[in-house]
């Protein structure tokens, strides 16, 4: 569990970005397809994304991951920036096999260690400009930027709050780009924002 960060939540947001969709052949939502990660899933950068025995099928997503400053409920999309604490790079690691199987994502999301994540950093004036980027073995996978987004951050911060209360440090994952992958243990994978990064080594679990 990183030490920086205990959300009451960490929401995330499915089939954010156009590219993705096409790729695991779903279609661009109408509106946020979000479902939860449990905060036992996170961990920090160096700490080990270990594969579960369930499932050694498991694949990166890199995102940029949103922390949330107060208790907020039905906040308006144009003051949604005000509730912004910090932004961290994030990594939803996703068992696919599980998550196509199962019909809902509970199990696929949600081993201990599929959620690492980078320090926080305050430089909330960055998000429109925000690149997220991941590399597997120093081998770029993944590029997006936060403007090709089906659904913008402040748009995101107004549908979630419609729905439930956000609390202090509660986490929003915006969902990943295209070039989602597997994983292997030996493998070290790096999710970078540019005001955060997170580097964790992949292992089996025995
Ligand atoms: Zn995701």
């Amino acid at each position: 569990m990183t030490k920086a960060l205990s959300p009451s939540k960490i929401v995330c947001v499915g089939r954010n970005y156009r590219d993705h969709a096409k790729e695991l052949g779903n279609d661009v939502p109408k509106e946020p397809l979000i479902f939860f990660k449990p905060p036992s899933s996170l961990i920090a950068s160096g700490e080990p994304i270990v594969l579960p025995r369930m499932s050694r099928q498991v694949e990166y997503e890199g995102e940029i991951g949103i922390v949330i400053g107060r208790r907020v409920r039905r906040v308006r999309e144009e003051d949604a920036r005000d509730v912004i604490r910090g932004l961290v790079a994030l990594n939803d690691v996703t068992a696919r096999g599980l998550q196509k199987s199962d019909g809902q994502w509970a199990r696929a999301k949600g081993f201990d260690s599929f959620c690492a994540v980078g320090p926080e950093s305050g430089d909330t004036a960055a998000l429109d400009d925000l690149e997220v980027v991941t590399r597997v073995n120093g081998v770029e996978r993944q590029r997006g930027r936060a403007t090709e987004m089906v659904f913008a951050v402040p748009a995101l911060i107004a549908y979630i709050s419609s729905i439930m209360t956000l609390e202090p440090g509660d986490l929003i994952a915006t969902g990943t780009p295209a070039g989602v992958g597997p994983l292997a243990p030996g493998d070290r994978v790096e999710i970078d924002i540019g005001v955060s990064r997170v580097e964790n080594p992949v292992t089996a679990e025995r």
